[in-house]
């Protein structure tokens, strides 16, 4: 008698774990809002070099000059008034 008795508590306990265990899962994908896309900045651009002050910048947000021996980035407009009176 005792021992049917301890058999089915710990049928039960097992079925009520499995049971809190599901409900949890479900409860945590809906409250889990869905992994956004990340999209990092500027994918891939290289950096340039300020030739002035040494600056790394982004070629896309630095202040470019293209002159005979080919373009280059500078990180404000200051170094690009530098290099152009040497
Ligand atoms: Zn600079």
């Amino acid at each position: 008698m005792l021992a049917r008795f301890l058999v089915w508590a710990l049928f039960l306990l097992v079925v009520w774990r499995a049971i809190r265990g599901l409900l949890a899962g479900i409860v945590q994908g809906v409250s889990t809002p869905p992994p956004s896309p990340r999209v990092p900045p500027e994918k891939g651009e290289l950096m340039a070099r300020d030739p002035v002050c040494g600056t790394f910048v982004l070629p896309s947000r630095a202040v470019s000059l293209t002159d005979r021996t080919g373009t280059h980035h500078f990180c404000s407009d200051t170094c690009r008034q530098k290099y152009g009176s040497r």
